[in-house]
């Protein structure tokens, strides 16, 4: 039989038994955002298109090559959005949460959506963790969102990752650097890729972020952003290199990162790994001040980061890392006969409201197949209720890894007992 489609180029499937590698890397970022005081928020996956054409930026790539927009029937422009910030930005401000004090700290779990070309690390829907943090332009907010990263890395036991750090300064310090930038490329005009050449009057430091290879080897002579910072955004700089110093964090300057998007101001930074090939940026963040005016707010300093989840679980695959699977079976009732059925029926409930996981058949095998069934799904023990069981009402629990057999009563303390056993020799992890 042909199927009648296929899924769409540039996405993936995860299926049920890869999923736990998600969970796990799901908990452990709510368990750090939890630790820094961060509070989830949840958006829609779209958004007018407007939203993302300002918050994102009108000359980024994003915008101008990436986003996926149609109009609905009614008429209006919307978009899926390409990243997390520019909604849980709209949204702080539609619901005024700076009344409720500030800083507001949200974090999220977002489907991006870019039209990209797929390769390793490149979809057209991937997923996005990340942290935002509204209202302070302390340099130790900074620091501590950076170090929120670090922690997530760290517990997900990765290595080899660079944290990369610069300063893009402020529309003060911009200024003298956008002309010396437009004074650099106009140079080299008749090399600059058509999407550069656009970007050198509006936004020329667009240009050091240009994956094309001619437009990046003419940027690495560029000036540097960090000669040209002023007083208050070099020593801002200053500070937030400091705090990380003295947490031990270890960092790189880079004064070629801008980021992809428009909207950073001052601190941005990237966790690069070369492990995974050419898509090696997992985590990219920093400071945008600007933002939530130009969505029509009050000046309100903001600062985040968000990493890919997909490129993160890649990371952890190359390096190695084992992740905990916890959804194996605990208990598989095999039966014989249909009143043996209706008691294993009436125990898995017990079992499972202990919080395990617990089965039986339910696709009308014999006995044979029922235990080669349960060895498939790795079940933990294993227990056979025939005729001879229901008549004692007792039977064998078995170990299926040591083989060890334990009598146990098919009677209501079951399930508390079989729970004990299980607890006992549950080699339990720690995330
Ligand atoms: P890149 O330079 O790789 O294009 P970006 O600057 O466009 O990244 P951001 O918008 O900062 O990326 O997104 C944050 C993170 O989301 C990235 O560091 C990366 O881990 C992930 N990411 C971005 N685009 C994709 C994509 N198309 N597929 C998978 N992950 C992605
Ligand atoms: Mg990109």
């Amino acid at each position: 039989m042909a199927l009648i489609t296929k899924k769409i180029k540039g996405t993936e499937d995860v299926l049920p038994k890869e999923s736990y590698r998600w969970q796990f890397i799901e908990q452990v970022m709510r368990e750090e955002s939890k630790a820094y005081g961060f509070k989830e928020i949840r958006t829609p996956v779209f958004e007018h298109t407007e939203l993302f054409a300002r918050g994102v930026g009108q000359t980024t790539d994003v915008v101008q090559k990436e986003m996926y927009t149609f109009d609905t029937k009614g008429g209006e422009s919307i978009t899926l959005r390409p990243e997390g910030t520019a909604g849980a930005a709209r949204a702080v401000l539609e619901h005024a949460l700076e009344n409720e004090g500030l800083p507001i700290k949200a974090s999220y779990f977002v489907s991006c959506y870019r039209y990209e070309k797929p390769q390793a690390g490149r979809l057209r829907e991937f997923h996005q963790f990340g942290l935002e943090e509204y209202g302070t332009q302390q340099p130790i907010a900074d620091a501590e969102l950076i170090c929120a990263a670090q922690s997530v890395f760290d517990r997900l036991g990765i290595k080899q990752l660079r944290l990369e750090l610069n300063s893009i300064g402020c529309p003060t310090c911009r200024a003298d650097y956008h002309k010396a930038l437009k004074d650099y490329f106009s140079q080299y005009k008749d090399k600059l890729c058509d999407t550069c050449l656009s970007r050198l009057d509006k936004n020329p430091m667009r240009i050091l972020d240009c994956k094309s290879p001619i437009c990046s080897e003419i940027a690495k002579d560029a000036p540097k952003i960090t000669d040209y910072l002023c007083d208050e955004c070099r020593n801002h700089f200053e500070d937030v290199k400091k705090y990380l110093d003295a947490a031990g964090i270890e960092y790189v300057v880079n004064p070629t990162i801008v980021r992809g998007l428009d909207y950073y101001t001052k601190t941005v930074f990237e966790f690069v790994t070369d492990c995974i090939g050419a898509q090696g940026t997992v985590c990219g963040g920093g400071r945008y001040d600007g933002l939530i005016e130009e969505l029509g707010g009050k000046h309100l300093p903001s600062l985040g980061f968000a990493m890919g989840l997909e490129r993160l679980l890649m990371v952890m695959d190359s390096q190695g890392i084992e992740i905990p699977d916890n959804d194996v079976c605990s208990l598989y009732i095999a039966t014989m006969g249909e009143k043996a059925k209706a008691k294993a029926f009436a125990l898995l409930r017990k079992v499972r409201e202990c919080n395990l996981t617990a089965e039986t058949d339910v696709v009308g095998r014999g006995l044979r197949a029922q235990m080669k069934y349960a060895d498939k799904i790795g079940a933990k023990y294993s227990l056979v209720i025939g005729d001879n069981e229901l008549e004692k009402n007792s039977a064998e629990l078995k170990n299926m890894e040591t083989g060890e057999k334990t009598e146990m009563a098919l009677d209501d303390t079951f399930a508390e007992k079989f729970s004990l056993i299980s607890l006992s020799d549950h080699k339990s992890f720690k995330i």
